[in-house]
């Protein structure tokens, strides 16, 4: 079975489940575009910019 990115609609958290990891109840989209790996996010600009506080793959465009 072909595994499907998604992306939390709310945090942009890139993720394979229907619901996003961190805020539960958030679904998930598979419509966005581009992402960004944040390792850490205190030392990244486009983090901040983004509020990311969690390291991981975020989508830049999430379609709501
Ligand atoms: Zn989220």
């Amino acid at each position: 079975m072909k595994q499907v990115y998604r992306a939390c609609k709310k945090c942009h958290l890139i993720t394979t489940e229907k619901n996003c990891p961190i805020h539960g109840e958030e679904k998930t989209s598979t419509e966005w575009f581009g992402f960004v790996i944040v390792t850490e996010p205190k030392l990244s600009i486009i983090a901040e910019r983004a509020g990311i506080t969690e390291p991981g793959a975020y989508a830049i465009k999430v379609r709501q």
